[in-house]
C-alpha cells in the first residue's frame, strides 16, 4: 500500500496556504520555489493557486483521489508540514478530514494503518504500527516530517 498522501491532495486542493516570505526561496534555498508562490500580506506568501475560491496548489500533482501529491514536497512549507494525515500518529487531523470530505473521499480511519505496510519511494516496506514507524533517517528526502502538534485555529491553512 503507498502512502495515502501519494494517492489524495485533497488538502492541496481545499486551504489557502500562507507562510513567511522568509520560508520561500530564494532567501531560503530549501523552501518553494519562488515561481510558486506569490505575494499575500505584508510579511506573508501563499502557494499559488491556494488563494482562490477553488483552491488548488501549483505544486500539486496528479488527479486529486487517484494519485494526487505534492511536487515539490521536500520543499513544501511549514503550514504543509504541519498537516497530519488523519490516524497516521493516532489521531485524527482536522485539515486532511475537511479536505478529503470537501472532495468526496472516504476519511482515513485508524484501520488505514494497522497492520498495514507502506510503501515509500526508495525505502523497502515496513510495516505501518505505531510501534514500527521508520526511523526518519531511514526515510528518503523529505519523508521524514515528524508528528507536529495539530496547527490551532490561527493555523495559516485557512
Ligand atoms: S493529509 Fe489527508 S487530505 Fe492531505 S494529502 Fe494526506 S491523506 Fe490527503
Ligand atoms: S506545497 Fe505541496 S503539500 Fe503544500 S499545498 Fe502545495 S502541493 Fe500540497
Amino acid at each position: 500500500m503507498s502512502h495515502p498522501c501519494l494517492r489524495c491532495g485533497a488538502c492541496c486542493a481545499t486551504f489557502r496556504v500562507s507562510f513567511h516570505w522568509s520560508e520561500a526561496q530564494p532567501d531560503n534555498p530549501d523552501g518553494p520555489p519562488a515561481d510558486l508562490v506569490m505575494p499575500l500580506r505584508r510579511h506573508e506568501l501563499a502557494m499559488r493557486g491556494t488563494e482562490g475560491s477553488h483552491p488548488r496548489c501549483a505544486g500539486l500533482r496528479g488527479t486529486i483521489g487517484v494519485d494526487g501529491h505534492c511536487g515539490i514536497y521536500p520543499q513544501r512549507p511549514s503550514v504543509c508540514r504541519e498537516v497530519e494525515p488523519s490516524w497516521e500518529f493516532g489521531r485524527h487531523s482536522p485539515q486532511c478530514d475537511k479536505g478529503r470530505a470537501a472532495h468526496g473521499l472516504k476519511l482515513l480511519t485508524p484501520d488505514d494503518w494497522a497492520m498495514q505496510p507502506v510503501v515509500l519511494p526508495g525505502v523497502d516496506q515496513v510495516p505501518l504500527v505505531a510501534t514500527a514507524m521508520p526511523e526518519v533517517d531511514d526515510l528518503p528526502p523529505g519523508y521524514g516530517a515528524e508528528p507536529s502538534p495539530s496547527p490551532d485555529a490561527g493555523s495559516p491553512l485557512s
